[in-house]
């Protein structure tokens, strides 16, 4: 049987004591399948977890001169929330309402003020680099990404720099090359958009 890598592996216990690292067949929101799925929402059920893991970032991260956290909504925001209690600073998070990322709730950055970029998982990056630019455009800083959960495989390397509390990689399949299909069982979808939405 495959598993999945966990970096470091310290962080391996907390995902599978939160139930956050699942196994078994699923179809991710790329299309592939794979044996293994981080549901980093069972994570930050788990306040007190969640607070360790967010505690252990905030230490590699190091970086005392921090304004604020930004988080693109849904996924982001507790993500963002948890790190900032870690940090000591201020956690916003930027909504989607009508296509681009946007602040609301009263919400702004002043001239100059050095943004944390933050994320619960990132695969892409996509997300994250869209609520970088809106930092940009606000006049703020990026001083750089942050996730609780890296599943790039590397990929994700920003110029600003990059932490993650746990770098997860797992095995994934084309849907027509996959051997939990060829073995006859189903795969199950646990992700939380819809299907259209890649
Ligand atoms: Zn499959």
């Amino acid at each position: 049987m495959e598993t999945a890598a966990v970096q470091p592996e310290a962080a391996r216990e907390i995902l599978q004591a939160s139930s956050a690292l699942l196994e078994g067949h699923f179809k991710l929101s790329s299309g592939k399948h794979s044996p293994f799925y981080v549901q980093c929402a069972q994570l930050f059920a788990r306040p007190a977890l969640a607070a360790q893991a967010a505690g252990e970032l905030a230490e590699r991260i190091g970086y005392a001169d921090i304004d604020c956290t930004l988080a693109p909504a849904m996924g982001g925001v507790i993500a963002g929330y948890q790190l900032a209690a870690a940090l000591g600073c201020r956690a916003l998070f930027a909504e989607r309402p009508a296509g681009s990322f946007e602040l609301r709730r009263g919400f702004s950055l002043k001239p100059g003020e050095k943004v944390l970029v933050v994320e619960d998982v990132i695969t892409t990056g996509g997300s994250a680099l869209e609520t970088g630019k809106l930092v940009q455009e606000l006049g703020g800083q990026v001083v750089g990404y942050a996730s609780f959960i890296d599943r790039s495989g590397g990929k994700f390397a920003p110029p600003e720099g990059y932490w993650a509390w746990a770098a997860v990689q797992a095995p994934v399949y084309e849907p027509g090359a996959c051997p939990l299909c060829a073995a006859g069982s189903q795969p199950v979808k646990p992700g939380s958009r819809p299907e259209a939405v890649k």
